[in-house]
């Protein structure tokens, strides 16, 4: 399967998460770092056994340096409680992380990242993947998804399937909850009763 793990990427930094954390505050592989505020790098536990990845990094998140903060990492947060995931137990990240956006007036609007900027930032990703060895890899959203599993991967026909990424290590792709607060009326609440139906799928494998 041409998945991340097993394509060879070129260039994985080396060290500790502490040093990897550091070595991308300094990345401009990229031509995101210019307008973002910081490099927002997975958080959690060295060695956890789930990891969850994003998609980038939003407004809130680009602010206070850290993955899933902003309005979207409360729908995470919500969804994980129902099924009695613990998030200090989890490694978040996302696939690139820099915020992008454009600015309208006064806002900031997420923009998103295109094919070369998801490719230049894949090392920080694989790299984080390498420390962490993760047993379960959860991608949130397509862009995610199709990093891990390749280009093939359709979130709306293959989210919640379980595949083997190697020989120690399963991922799926479920929907990304920046994907449900933009659905709209009644389709927000199926998209959120979907991403926790496929969250408990990832509760009963978690040890
Ligand atoms: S988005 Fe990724 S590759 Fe681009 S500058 Fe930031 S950390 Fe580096």
């Amino acid at each position: 399967m041409d998945t991340l793990l097993a394509k060879p990427v070129q260039e994985i930094p080396d060290g500790s998460l502490a040093a990897l954390r550091r070595q991308a505050r300094a990345c401009h592989a990229c031509p995101l770092w210019k307008r973002a505020t910081q490099t927002v790098f997975g958080e959690g536990p060295e060695r956890a056994a789930l990891m969850l990845i994003g998609e980038q990094p939003g407004l809130q998140e680009d602010r206070e340096g850290l993955p899933f903060v902003g309005p979207a990492g409360r729908v995470l947060d919500r969804a994980l409680a129902e099924v009695g995931i613990d998030r200090g137990t989890l490694f978040l990240t996302n696939t690139v992380k820099h915020f992008k956006y454009e600015v309208r007036g006064t806002a900031k609007l997420h923009k998103r990242a295109n094919a070369a900027e998801q490719a230049a930032c894949r090392m920080w990703l694989a790299a984080e993947l390498a420390r962490v060895q993760p047993r379960l890899i959860v991608a949130l959203g397509a862009m995610a998804a199709q990093t891990l599993f390749g280009n093939g991967f359709r979130i709306t026909r293959d989210r919640g399937q379980w595949r083997d990424l190697d020989e120690h290590t399963q991922g799926m792709a479920t929907w990304h909850p920046s994907a449900i607060l933009r659905a709209p009326g009644d389709r927000r609440d199926v998209l959120y009763r979907e991403l926790v139906e496929d969250l408990r799928s990832v509760a009963r494998r978690k040890p």
